[in-house]
């Protein structure tokens, strides 16, 4: 049967350069490529000049694509026998519902692969200069989304703002609409000097980051215009950042007390 298959693809947080040499021969290979919003423009230079590209995000304005439709879109190219290529921004398995991808397709009994990118999170941190498990200060990291989906109860901050005083860094994906309610609940569990950094567009020239505290956070936020998409990373790893960060100021002379 001349079945195509379907590669899902981590584009990462948007730099070209930061794109596996993997997902460089799958965008090469591809005959149809189906684009995510926060995939960044460098990465399509390696697609061929035949390839069918359709985006599939709400870049200018418009409505993003359902996502029954891309779904549908991808099976039918596929069963076509092209070559169909999912760019997604980051790691494909790391929310934006690669994961409902691929059991869509395989339950339609066709092939898919997975190509791993370099995750927001990630690039945010190391954007910062910050290593997310330095030994010194955390012993884990967890990923959470701000962004509940809508059926879902949306997550218990203050449980996990326990965690995350055990020495868990936590990195927050799709947080700054709800910045106000998650500081809230963190609140409950986190002292408010807990250092927090907030990076936007991490990897691209476009790229801002602001660092403060805990219980500044929804004004940092506010005050630097920080929108999506960001991460918001809150966590000791952090206090790293003293020398070069006036907003932390208030930690170093509690290290030097
Ligand atoms: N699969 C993606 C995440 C998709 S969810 C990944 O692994 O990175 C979308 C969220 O990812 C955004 O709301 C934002 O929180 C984050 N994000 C994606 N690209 C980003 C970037 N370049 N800088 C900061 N945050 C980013």
């Amino acid at each position: 049967m001349n079945t195509g298959s379907v590669t899902l693809v981590g584009a990462g947080p948007g730099d070209p350069e930061l794109l596996t040499i993997k997902a460089v021969r799958a965008i090469r290979a591809a005959t149809v490529l189906l684009v995510d919003d926060l995939v960044g423009d460098g990465v399509l230079r390696y697609a061929r000049r035949s390839a069918r590209i359709v985006h599939v995000g709400k870049r200018g304005g418009c409505a993003s694509t359902p996502q029954a439709f891309i779904e549908k879109l991808m099976a039918a190219e596929a069963l076509k026998g092209e070559r169909v290529v999912r760019l997604k921004g980051g790691d494909p398995f790391v929310f934006g519902r690669g994961g409902e991808e691929a059991e869509h397709l395989r339950a339609q009994g066709i092939a898919v692969e997975i190509v791993n990118g370099i995750t927001a999170g990630l690039a945010a941190t190391t954007a910062l200069g910050v290593p997310l498990t330095h030994r010194a200060h955390a012993h884990g990291v967890m990923l959470v989304t701000g962004h509940a989906r809508g059926d879902d109860a949306s997550l218990h901050w203050p449980t996990l703002a326990a965690a995350a005083a055990q020495g868990l860094t936590l990195v927050i994906y799709m947080g700054v609409s709800t910045v106000h309610e998650l500081q809230t609940g963190l609140l409950d569990a986190l002292p408010p000097q807990t250092p927090v950094a907030v990076v936007q567009h991490a990897s691209l020239p476009q790229q801002r980051q602001a660092v403060g505290t805990l219980g500044g956070l929804s004004t940092l936020v506010h005050q630097h215009g920080l929108g999506s998409p960001a991460i918001i990373v809150i966590g000791d790893v952090l206090r790293g950042l003293h020398h070069t960060l006036p907003a932390m100021q208030p930690m170093q002379q509690e290290r030097a007390a």
